[in-house]
């Protein structure tokens, strides 16, 4: 079976969770799956329950710095490219010996310029035939979508941050 490429856009919640959910549905296939997380803090809960199913489904992510990028210091955004092309490195040395690989918030870390666009375009271009590709997060530029094969936009209709209510722990983070 050849491997397609999955993209989860949009303002809404849901990108990160419906990639866990395909993972999960493919690491219980008998897919080896590989999730690298962009652009995220020390720890996020999913990184939980993942770490349970290793090794049909691995989660990889790199401590990263927890700031805006308008308040990071050209060193700490230099040390933010470091860290994105670590784990950027790591999905594609990885791509051989997996069935599945998300990169999770991957948008972000293009519209935060800490890796380049083009990069990617590569890896999409260049992947194995058999690998599936998911990649999550807003703003999903022009060239990504072009290349991929299913492209979801989740929009939001209502959310409860709009009424005051913050982020809860299990459901946001
Ligand atoms: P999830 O991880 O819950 O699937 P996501 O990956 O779609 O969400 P992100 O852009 O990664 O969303 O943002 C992380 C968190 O920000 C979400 O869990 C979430 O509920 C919150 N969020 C998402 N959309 C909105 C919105 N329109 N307004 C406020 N907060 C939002
Ligand atoms: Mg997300």
């Amino acid at each position: 079976m050849d491997g397609l490429v999955h993209i989860y856009t949009g303002n809404g919640k849901g990108k990160t969770t419906t990639a866990i959910g395909l993972g999960i549905r493919a690491a219980g296939s008998g897919m080896k799956v590989l999730m690298v997380q962009f652009c995220k803090g020390s720890s996020t809960n999913e990184e939980n329950t993942i770490d349970k199913l290793k090794p049909d489904f691995e989660i990889y992510k790199y401590k990263q710095i927890c700031k805006f990028v308008w308040q990071m210091t050209p060193e700490e955004k230099k040390q933010m490219e470091e860290y994105t092309l670590h784990l950027f490195n790591y999905a594609m040395d990885s791509s051989k010996n997996k069935d599945m690989i998300i990169l999770d918030e991957i948008m972000a870390a293009i519209t935060n310029g800490f890796i380049d666009m083009k990069l990617v375009v590569e890896f999409i271009k260049n992947k194995p035939s058999h690998l599936e590709l998911v990649l999550t997060g807003r703003n999903a530029p022009k060239e990504l979508i072009d290349l991929a094969d299913y492209v979801s936009e989740i929009n939001p209709v209502k959310h409860p941050m709009d009424s005051g209510i913050m982020a809860r722990k299990g459901i946001e983070f």
